[in-house]
């Protein structure tokens, strides 16, 4: 009990708080048009973003909740503070002022296409004298082609510039990374909270799938604890199920509850669901009705947790309703469709029965392992160096792209750099994606090869 206390900071005979800790602040400044609201958009994942094409239009400063890498922050969106009738520098460098001043760290956002100007110098100047942390967000860099336009930021002084694209994505992972790093750790009551915490699960799939049955299979009748996610409005329910003697966290679990709602709801209903959920979570199980044709809507549910970045685990559920000649249908339908998530683990399962149900931790041990493996530089240049050499890439026109160096910059899910001295070809990034897969597993997880080529 002792020992409770102290990680909290308690001290004797404090009342316990009843409120939960505030996450640390993020806040976004920067000049009007330079992609704020839109960089926050894609901070918060909301896919339709709220972004008004017509410059310094009034917006309300809003703020939200956000995660990256199991950290809750909240991110602080100035793109509305530009609504009185001063001079834009003084208003931007206002607007600047007011959020460093609730902020424990700062995107300072420029447009890489105009470069610094003497507002953007203004604003740097008092983001120093206000000694938070800053980083420098290049903006608007959508290919490599524009990445010089962000080197050049160099001569801002705030260190080296994110060439980010807040449109496409592009270099988001990177600086929500370096962001975490710059945010304080949560405290709480004045004290530490350790890091980690349950991995947190979405179990995913159409409706009448089985999703309900398998939450409430795996959680028993009493080891259920929901919990009320604060602040949020949507599907707010998480809940913590120990499962091979560790807990886990289910996400957005109100929406499996409600089944009478799903059974009938349409695929737009569903799509949202799945949305929301991988949003919260690390792992998607996607459940898949073993004993039925794949449908529609089940690829169109596994493409969104493709291109969510988690890790994957399939579950092929009703297994009890099968028979001899499904199966080998299904086998073919497994190499047919499904072959472009073949390094997902597969687990065949009746979450009416809890048949198998034991099988679905350790695929799901595997898929976040993978999600969170990190190879070192030296290992990784060295596969490659090997795998080159055995299998160049071909020449074109007369020229060989060469990979000069490669190292992963970011896990969750794995993120490797290959740094070139021209353009791959997409069949030679996917051999390469395949070798990597080969020689360092990742069971489970997407991979992201990027390029940088430099003449
Ligand atoms: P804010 O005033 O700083 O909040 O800027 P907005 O987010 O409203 O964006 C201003 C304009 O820049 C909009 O037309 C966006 O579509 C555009 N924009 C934002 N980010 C990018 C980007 O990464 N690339 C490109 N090409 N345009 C962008
Ligand atoms: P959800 O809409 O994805 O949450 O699906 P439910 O859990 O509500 O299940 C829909 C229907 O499928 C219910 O009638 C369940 O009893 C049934 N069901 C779920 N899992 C299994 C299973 O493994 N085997 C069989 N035979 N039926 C199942």
């Amino acid at each position: 009990e002792e020992d409770t206390a102290l990680l909290r900071g308690w001290e004797d005979g404090d009342p316990e708080p009843e409120e939960a800790p505030a996450p640390p602040v993020l806040a976004v400044v920067g000049r009007p048009n330079v992609g704020k609201s839109t960089l926050v958009n894609r901070i918060i994942g909301r896919r339709e973003a709220v972004v008004e094409d017509v410059p310094g239009v009034t917006r309300d400063r809003v703020s939200y909740e956000s995660e990256w890498g199991g950290k809750t922050f909240t991110v602080v969106d100035t793109g509305g503070w530009e609504h009185d009738a001063k001079g834009i520098h003084q208003r931007v460098a206002e607007q600047a002022e007011r959020a460093v001043d609730v902020a424990d760290a700062v995107l300072f956002v420029v447009d890489a296409t105009v470069g610094a100007t003497s507002t953007d110098e203004a604003v740097v100047k008092l983001l120093r004298r206000k000694g938070r942390p800053v980083l420098l967000v290049a903006n608007k860099v959508d290919d490599i082609s524009q990445e010089a336009d962000a080197a050049s930021l160099w001569g801002l002084g705030l260190g080296q510039p994110f060439p980010v694209s807040a449109v496409h994505g592009r270099g988001t992972g990177d600086l929500l990374d370096a962001a975490m790093d710059a945010l304080p750790e949560v405290t709480a009551y004045g004290g530490l909270i350790p890091r980690g915490g349950p991995r947190r699960v979405a179990l995913l799939g159409r409706p009448n799938v089985g999703k309900s049955s398998l939450l409430n299979q795996l959680a028993g009748s009493d080891r259920v604890v929901v919990d009320e996610t604060a602040g949020t409005t949507r599907d707010p329910v998480d809940e913590l199920v120990e499962l091979g003697g560790r807990m886990w966290r289910f996400v957005d679990t109100a929406g499996i509850r409600r089944r009478q709602h799903m059974a009938h709801g349409s695929d737009y209903y569903a799509s949202l669901r799945t949305q929301s959920a991988l949003d919260k979570a690390e792992v998607a199980v996607v459940l898949l009705e073993a004993s039925e044709v794949l449908s529609e809507q089940d690829v169109r549910i596994l493409q969104l947790v493709l291109d969510s970045g988690r890790a994957v685990v399939l579950a092929f559920n009703k297994w009890d309703l099968m028979d001899e000649d499904r199966r080998t249908y299904l086998e073919r339908e497994i190499d047919r469709d499904l072959a472009h998530v073949a390094w997902a683990p597969r687990v065949n399962l009746s979450a009416k029965t809890g048949w198998h149900k034991d099988r679905l931790v350790p695929a799901l041990d595997t898929a976040l392992d993978s999600w969170d493996t990190r190879i070192p530089t030296g290992k990784l240049n060295a596969f490659l160096g090997e795998l080159v050499a055995a299998h160049p890439h071909p020449v074109r026109g007369g020229k060989q792209p060469r990979i000069l160096f490669a190292t992963q910059p970011s896990t969750q899910p794995p993120r490797i750099v290959l740094f070139t001295t021209g353009f791959l070809e997409p069949g030679y990034r996917r051999f390469i994606i395949r070798r990597l897969r080969e020689t360092f597993g990742f069971e489970g997880s997407p991979i992201e090869l990027g390029m940088r080529v430099r003449e």
